[in-house]
Formats: C-alpha cells, structure tokens, sequence
C-alpha cells in the first residue's frame, strides 16, 4: 500500500488526503496502527457528490451518510480502519489529529486553516493503517505572512481566536437581512482567506452547509 495508491482511491469519490501522521503514544490510535491519513473534499467534491444517491434521495444529513458508506468502503478496500468525526460520544480526536498532521493550524480566527483549502477545511474521515507509509514534504503555515483578511470579515466579530466562536451572535446575524450573503455563498470569513479558494467550495456548496449549520437555531 503506498499513499499514491490511497489517494487514487480517494479521489473517484472526490476526496483528497488532508494531512497523514505516522502514530506515536500520544495520538490516541488503538495500538497497532502506524500511519493515520485524514481526508476531505476535493476540488470535484461537490460536483461528484451530486450525482450519489445520499444526495439525490433528499432526506437528512446526506453527507455524513455518505461518508459512512464511502469510509466503510475505502476502508474494506485498502485493509485501512476508518474513523469519522461525527457518531459519537465516544468521538475520535479529530482536531488533534488534524493538528498533528503538521498540515492545519489554529487561524487568527480561531477555527483551523489548512495548507490547500484554507478556512474551508472540512475533514470527512480518517484511515488508520498498520503499515508506515511514506509521507509528502510538510508545507508552511500560509497564516505567515498573510495580510489577515479573516480577522476583518466578519460583520458582526463572531470570530476571535482569545473568545472562540460566537455562534449565538453569528446565528443572530444570520436571522437578519445583512446576513444573507453568508446563508447563500457561505460564511464571510472563511472565504475571506485566499488559501480558501483552493477547496473549490460553490456557493450552493457553501449553502448546504450553512442551512444544516443554521438550522437548529430558527
Ligand atoms: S486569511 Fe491569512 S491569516 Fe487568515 S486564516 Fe487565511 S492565511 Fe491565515
Ligand atoms: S457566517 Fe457570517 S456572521 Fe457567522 S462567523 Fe461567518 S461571517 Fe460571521
């Protein structure tokens, strides 16, 4: 298994390799495991996942139900474990992981940004292997240098990596007519960040997951 062979893979169901790291004891992996791989969405993600029948079907959480058959799937074809961010309690440690891939970092804003898809970063699954697979080169944190245009995108300052996410003052927001803009095309401040357009997130994209984001509030 080489991780060429995983992100061929990974790519006919529009995911990409987010970031990888060979297990230590600190990672919290059951044991025997060597090499954790976190995915995403691809560029062609939201193009792809249309045509699923997670989509077309029209009922709740298509995406993580698609995750669920898709990482069962990549997992049985690659003799891989998989892991997913949602399901739990227990929950595996996602962010942690994420961190430790040496391939996202904490924004000025607080959420995560990583090297290609910037603020958009969405992590679907993870795969653990018991093989110790080589690994890509690590990139720079692209937050240095940056201008910061995420620190000033937010109309109503919900975003500040001291404070954390105010969600109470974005959902209000976004009940009110100046907030249409971020319940359409997305969120102002993740698509603020120019490593951003590198996740290829449409607008339509970005509105489905702000009505399941939004949803619970209205
Ligand atoms: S806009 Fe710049 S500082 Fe903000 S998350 Fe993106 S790269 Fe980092
Ligand atoms: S969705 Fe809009 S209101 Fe909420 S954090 Fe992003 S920019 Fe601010």
């Amino acid at each position: 298994m080489t991780y060429f062979t995983i992100e061929t893979a990974a790519a006919k169901h529009g995911l990409a390799i987010y970031g990888g790291f060979h297990a230590d004891t600190t990672d919290g992996l059951p044991g025997g495991y060597e090499t954790l791989l976190m995915l995403g969405p691809s560029a062609e993600f939201w193009t792809h996942f249309k045509t699923t029948p997670e989509y077309i079907d029209s009922t709740s959480d298509p995406i993580d139900r698609w995750s669920t058959r898709i990482f069962s799937e990549l997992a049985k074809d690659l003799n891989a474990t998989a892991f997913l961010p949602f399901g739990g309690p227990p929950y595996a440690p996602f962010l942690t992981w994420a961190l430790k891939t040496g391939r996202a970092w904490s924004s000025p804003v607080g959420m995560l940004v990583h090297d290609t898809t910037g603020l958009m970063v969405s992590y679907r699954g993870a795969l653990a292997f018991r093989d110790q697979l080589d690994l890509p080169r690590l990139p720079e944190n692209p937050c240095h240098p940056c201008a910061n245009p995420c620190l000033s995108a937010c109309p109503v300052n919900a975003l500040s990596a001291e404070k954390g996410y105010n969600t109470d003052a974005c959902h209000a927001h976004l009940n009110t007519p100046e907030g249409k803009t971020c319940v359409t095309e997305g969120c102002l401040a993740r698509r603020a960040c120019p490593v951003s357009l590198g996740a290829n997130r449409t607008a339509e994209q970005s509105a489905h997951h702000m009505s399941y984001f939004h949803r619970s509030q209205v």
